[in-house]
Order: C-alpha cells, then structure tokens, then sequence
C-alpha cells in the first residue's frame, strides 16, 4: 500500500467527472489500498479517487474515529438512493483545501448504494459524520467541492487564497 499524493485546489481535476468502475480488477484493489492508506496518513475520515489523480468512481471513508480499531469502508459506484427532509449542518473541510473548514448544511440521513469489492450491490443507511461525509464524497465524484455549498463570497476568497498560494509554489 502506498501513500499517493492529495490534488489540491485549485487543481482543475477536481472539478472533472469521474467514471463508474466496470470491473474489479487488481488496478482498483490497489487504487482503494493506497486510497485507504492515504487516507489514514492525511489523517482524514474520506477520500475520493480524483483526490489524488484517478477519475473513477471510488469513495474510501472511515467515520469511526477510533484510532485503535481502523475500519475503512470501499464504495464502488455510490449513489444517493434517498436522503432524509431534515437538514444538518456541520463544519466540513477537504483534505484538498487543507485547513480550510465552512460550515455546510445537508440531508441528515441518506441511503447510499454501491458495489463493495466482492462485487457485491450493497445499501447502507448512514446518519450523523458518516452521512455528511458519503454527500462530500459523492460530490467529488460529480466535480463539485464543499466550497460551492458555501457563498460565493467565501468561496471566492478560499479560491483566491489557494490560487496564490499555487502561484507561490510554482515560482
Ligand atoms: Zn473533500
């Protein structure tokens, strides 16, 4: 397993589609290793494939936060099957906008469908933590950023911030 490195704003992969997984081959058991793996050393509870570099539909996420006993979750595929009236809100980062946190509201609950790596189609009710995170994820998958569920002021001064930032690296 290796630790890949994270695209960061305003890398413009991460505003790109990513594509379903067909098959399960050795390549997606690796990319969901390594995702798993560079998910821990971030340290972060999600990943999605585009966030470093692969545009498939691949989703890892551990919202246990227990340290002790890891318990990473692969999502092949994920969608939205349902999502609950209620609304919370909750302070969301990326491991792609590094120390940037806003606040976002979203379904509370949702029920997700995906393909585990047995190939197996699998549905899952998610509340609290694991449910924001699943909306962020699959929202990468479709090229779109917490960010944009923030204003357009904030989002503006957080895409500005990392541009220049990207300049300065770059120089
Ligand atoms: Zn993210």
């Amino acid at each position: 397993m290796t630790v890949r490195p994270l695209v960061i704003l305003p890398d413009a992969q991460l505003r790109l589609v990513s594509e379903p997984v067909t098959e399960i081959t050795n390549e997606i058991r690796t990319l969901a290793a390594d995702m798993v793996e560079t998910m821990y050393d971030a340290p972060g509870v999600g990943l999605a494939a585009v966030q470093i570099g692969v545009l498939k539909r691949v989703v890892t996420i551990d919202a246990s936060k227990d340290e002790t006993a890891r318990n990473p979750t692969v999502y092949l595929n994920p969608e939205i099957v349902w999502s609950s009236e209620e609304k919370r809100v909750y302070d969301e980062g990326c491991l792609s906008i590094p120390d940037y946190y806003g606040e976002v509201e979203r379904p509370d609950r949702v029920r997700v469908r995906y393909m585990n790596l047995d190939g197996q189609i699998v549905e899952q009710e998610a509340d609290g933590l694991l449910a924001t995170c699943l909306q962020h994820e699959i929202d990468h998958l479709n090229g779109v950023l917490f960010i944009d569920h923030l204003s357009k002021l904030k989002r503006d001064r957080v895409l500005k911030k990392f541009t220049k930032a990207a300049k300065r690296d770059a120089a």
